[in-house]
């Protein structure tokens, strides 16, 4: 943080935060708090950006990837989610392993790293089903990493099929399960549990999955969904809970706070928080999850312009291309269902951010990462660009 940010930072109020920020002490809820409450979102912003470039650099990753959902149809009826369907319903969907290989054939032609699958809880399902799944995406891409199965799908697959949560988890792997998505978190507390989806496992639950599969040699994300019935003090216990959980496995890669989606919902005459509240929990998270190595500004739910916004308050990282998304669409996301590489390349670059393409374990791809003269993280080549996504354009 160079004197003149240092000194708008003490300014506003946060001398003793940033005190600590800059001598690398780890943050309380109290801090955590202040942060929700300061009123000079910039400041919490710099602050947070300051964490971030002396991890990162300059560098923002991007990865190319697919999204599939494999089935709408879900009985754990949270209150927030427009996506579930019951079984019954006209528009309830399960798609096959050869549905799934008809929608990873339809992209073949693009240079995709990662899956990234998530689906309802939908008990007709055996388990051979998802297993049959992983094999099916292996076989269409052998060097694709399966991204697959939150936290709370696993856990009914464990109820559902009289198994423990590691012979889930050992299962998934051996048929070729590479990492676990964030995503079943939303608020780690008792009241949000009570209050919005006590139809699947608690925070207790989840956290214990989460640090049983990294056990398990299975690398996982984080979520927070944030902006409807929850406190501000929610929202830091949740992060502490994870930041507690990373203490003892270091199996999560990144946080990713998701901003609540009403529209479609039974929630639905709540707000959308706003895009200030988005870049503020960006920046809460980069502050308070100090042993998280990457902060996700997920393009998809902030729409693409929020998200650039988000590589200067703590994020380091836009996810990928994704290609047909539909739980946060039928939500009312109004962002496309796919960029191209090289749109996402653009949203870097015009940030003022070093585009990096990583793969799913955030390793970089199709080049090295170098320092420039003032010691940044760089890389040293710029891969090709592989735009050849159809181009669906970035929303207003
Ligand atoms: S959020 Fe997930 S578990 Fe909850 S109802 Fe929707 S699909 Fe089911």
């Amino acid at each position: 943080m160079n004197p003149l940010q240092k000194r708008y930072v003490e300014r506003s109020g946060l001398g003793q935060i940033a005190a600590r920020v800059l001598a690398g002490a780890r943050l309380d809820r109290q801090d955590g708090l202040t942060l929700c409450r300061h009123p000079d979102l910039l400041a919490v912003g710099a602050l947070a950006n300051h964490v971030r470039e002396a991890r990162h650099g300059n560098i923002a990753y991007y990865v190319v990837n697919q999204h599939i959902n494999h089935t709408n149809v879900c009985v754990a009826g949270c209150k927030f989610c427009a996506f579930y369907r019951t079984a019954r319903q006209p528009d309830a969907y399960v798609l096959s392993p050869q549905d799934v290989e008809r929608r990873m054939l339809e992209h073949i032609d693009q240079p995709i790293r990662e899956i990234h699958m998530v689906g309802g809880i939908n008990p007709a399902l055996p388990f051979s089903y998802y297993t049959d799944i992983i094999r099916t995406m292996k076989r269409v891409r052998p060097d694709v990493h399966v991204k697959a199965f939150t936290m709370v799908e696993i856990a009914a697959m464990a109820e559902n099929f009289g198994m423990t949560v590691e012979q889930v988890l050992l299962g998934l792997k051996e048929a070729g399960l590479g990492s676990i998505p964030g995503g079943g978190a939303e608020i780690l507390t008792d009241h949000a549990h009570q209050v919005l989806f006590k139809g699947k496992i608690d925070h207790r639950a989840w956290i214990e999955i989460a640090m049983t599969a990294h056990r398990l040699g299975l690398k996982s994300n984080a979520t927070m969904m944030f902006g409807h019935v929850e406190t501000l003090e929610e929202r830091i216990d949740h992060m502490i809970l994870l930041r507690e959980a990373q203490d003892g496995t270091a199996g999560f890669m990144a946080f990713i706070p998701l901003a609540f989606h009403p529209e479609n919902t039974r929630l639905a005459h709540l707000p959308k928080p706003s895009a200030a509240e988005e870049l503020r929990m960006l920046a809460v998270g980069r502050l308070m999850l100090d042993n998280f190595p990457h902060i996700k500004a997920y393009w998809i739910m902030m729409t693409p312009r929020v998200a650039q916004a988000g590589l200067h308050f703590g994020a380091d990282d836009l996810d990928g291309t994704v290609v047909t998304e539909e739980i946060y669409h039928r939500a009312g996301s109004t962002s496309p269902q796919m960029v191209s590489t090289r749109q996402l390349i653009d949203l870097i670059e015009e940030a003022g951010r070093v585009p990096v393409e990583r793969d799913t374990l955030y390793n970089p791809v199709s080049q090295e990462i170098g320092r420039d003269p003032a010691g940044r993280r760089v890389p040293r080549a710029r891969p090709p660009h592989e735009g050849t996504a159809t181009d669906l354009g970035v929303s207003p």
